[in-house]
């Protein structure tokens, strides 16, 4: 395995890659969620690229990019051990050098849910994930279905930059009570901790409502919403039922819909989805 740090020396090396090669980015820090779309690109492809890069442009002012939880010699242990092949590691100067000033907005579909509640968080993700796709050239690139709306996004900036890349979606692996595997869940205390199952519990609720023929979307949401303010550690920013394809808010659940929230337990803001039906 090869680690990476700057564009020219890896664009070398792409030139020598064995074909189809597969692109997995990452911000580190990796769990089994991340060694899940490790292992797709491995099983798919001739080469697998890891991309591990803190993207600063996709943290607003006051959310935690300093404290964001780090280990690159763990990752590389772990990475050694899937088959990767190579490693990009950028440091932040070599991915926006002095003068940066070119952004990508993706339209409509960024604007809703993590895009309404983070302004310009998607402004980011696109940005770094359009270099990415520039530099590394991949066949395939690798999302976690965990960042639903994330995977849009992407989808969406793929297919109208002709990015050319095959954007493949891997399910969400979680935690044995049913937490999604996250690297901000590093941050919660062991009372944080319990209080973060209320997220699976109430997308299981609307599970539950949905096959007991519930379709009024207000009605679901609202259960949602009590079910998560029952637990004293945890506070709700937004939870949705739209439409899976324009994330428009749904009256009645009569179509695939994404079912999302994203929840402040203490300190820590955790998100998580489920698809309906
Ligand atoms: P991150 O390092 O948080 O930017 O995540 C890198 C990639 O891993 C993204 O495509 C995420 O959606 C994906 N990912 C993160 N957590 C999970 C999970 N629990 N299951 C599946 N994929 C995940």
């Amino acid at each position: 395995m090869k680690v990476i740090e700057t564009i020219d020396a890896f664009r070398d090396a792409r030139r020598r890659a064995a074909e189809p090669l597969g692109l997995v980015p990452t911000m580190g820090y990796l769990h089994e969620g991340h060694l899940a779309l490790v292992r797709h690109a491995r099983a798919e492809n001739a080469s697998v690229v890891v991309s591990i890069f803190v993207n600063p442009t996709q943290f607003a002012p006051t959310e935690d990019l300093a404290t964001y939880p780090r280990d690159m010699e763990g990752d590389l242990e772990k990475l050694e051990r899937e088959g990767v092949d190579l490693v990009f590691a950028p440091d932040r100067d070599e991915v926006y050098p002095m003068g940066f000033d070119t952004h990508v907005d993706v339209g409509e579909i960024a604007n809703r849910l993590e895009g309404q509640h983070r302004p310009g968080h998607f402004r980011g993700v696109a940005t770094v994930v359009c270099k990415l796709l520039t530099i590394v050239r991949p066949d395939r690139a690798y999302f976690g279905q965990k960042d639903a709306q994330q995977c849009m996004v992407i989808r969406k900036l793929n297919a109208d930059l002709n990015l050319g890349a095959e954007i493949e979606v891997v399910p969400t692996v979680r935690d044995p009570d049913g937490l999604a595997l996250s690297s901000r869940n590093a941050y919660l205390k062991p009372e944080e901790r319990a209080a973060s199952l209320t997220l699976s519990r109430s997308l299981c609720l609307a599970r539950k409502m949905y096959d007991g023929g519930v379709r009024d979307a207000d009605d679901i949401r609202s259960q949602m919403r009590n079910l998560i303010e029952s637990e004293p550690g945890a506070r709700p920013d937004y939870v949705s039922i739209a439409d899976a394809r324009t994330l428009d808010e749904l009256d009645a659940v009569d179509r695939p819909a994404l079912v999302s929230l994203a929840v402040h337990v203490g300190s820590v803001r955790l998100i998580d989805n489920a698809l309906l039906p």
